[in-house]
């Protein structure tokens, strides 16, 4: 709603300020001139009536005017807008690429961390030369199985195996002769051991071989193969052979030869002792002799 002719001198003090702002000074002279023509001097009706229609129109053209410039100083502060956030968007997209490239490095160094954990519990946990599990894991692994063969109340068997003489190896062709018939009694080792057997190098040139729930005949065939096997080994160390060997192999069953497994261990070894003694190359039971 816009005002009318004789609106300009009257209303709130506000309300005139307002109107001053839309109105010209011409056309709140001629304004003024119309009132102050109905105080003094009365301006024709004819030039009132005219008067009225022209403050309008150049009211709205002004009006129009401020508004025009109202929406381009809009755009221009929308554009401003547009601007700054098109920039803020850029700086947090670079924000968000970094962190995305942090999360993935922090991610794969997570990941690197989780494998180098796996790969040092896999050396700690097996023999360098052989590839076969360690002493370490043995230990680890006898007091899982004493604990499940104590609940079954079935059998647990423990081989120890030593190569025979085995020092002569190193001193007539060399140390790396000898770490590969270290390596070839390892490989041969696994490649008889079955899947629910732990086979580990106890160190040197000995190695242990525990069997669960196995009868005792089957301990000892298996020994008798192991060590009649051992002897056909063709071990080649610089196009040469190296061998043959022979070992001696001490049985301790758990719980027969002892209470606990560790104690079943020592008897095997003492076995094995047995055997040496007997002239190598044999399979002792704890506490039986069998001849090669
Ligand atoms: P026996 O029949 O009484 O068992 O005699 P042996 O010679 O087999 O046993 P001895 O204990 O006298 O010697 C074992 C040798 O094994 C001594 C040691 O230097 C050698 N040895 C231990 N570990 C390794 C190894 O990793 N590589 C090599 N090449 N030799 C080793
Ligand atoms: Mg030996
Ligand atoms: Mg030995």
């Amino acid at each position: 709603m816009f005002p009318g002719p004789g609106l300009p001198g009257g209303g709130s003090p506000v309300r005139r300020q307002g109107l001053r702002r839309f109105f010209p000074r011409q056309a709140r002279q001629s304004g003024g001139a119309a009132r102050g023509g109905q105080r003094g001097l009365a301006a024709p009706r004819s030039e009132r009536a005219q008067a009225g229609p022209k403050l309008v129109e150049d009211c709205l053209r002004l009006i129009a005017g401020k508004l025009q410039n109202h929406a381009e100083n809009l755009d221009r502060l929308n554009a401003q807008l547009d601007r700054r956030i098109g920039e803020r968007d850029a700086r947090l997209e670079i924000v968000r690429a970094a962190l995305d490239q942090e999360i993935k490095k922090r991610l794969w160094a997570e990941q690197e961390l989780t494998q180098s954990n796996h790969r040092l519990k896999d050396q700690v946990m097996h023999d360098g030369l052989t590839g076969l599990h360690n002493r370490r894991y043995l230990e680890e692994s006898l007091g899982r199985e004493e604990s499940r063969a104590r609940r079954s109340g079935r059998s647990l068997s423990v081989m120890m195996i030593d190569i025979d003489d085995f020092k002569r190896f190193n001193d007539t062709s060399g140390h790396a002769a000898g770490d590969a018939v270290l390596r070839a009694m390892g490989e041969y080792l696994l490649m008889a051991a079955r899947g629910e057997d732990i086979v580990c190098r106890y160190g040197g040139e000995e190695f242990v071989l525990v069997m669960s729930q196995a009868p005792q005949d089957t301990v000892l065939s298996r020994a008798e193969n192991l060590r009649k096997g051992v002897q056909l080994l063709g071990i080649e160390y610089e196009g040469r052979l190296v061998g043959p060997i022979t070992v001696s192999v001490g049985i301790g069953i758990f719980p027969d030869h002892g209470d606990s497994v560790q104690a079943v261990l020592r008897a095997a070894d003492a076995a094995m002792y047995e055997a040496k003694q007997l002239g190598r190359n044999r399979v002792v039971v704890h506490g039986h002799k069998i001849d090669a």
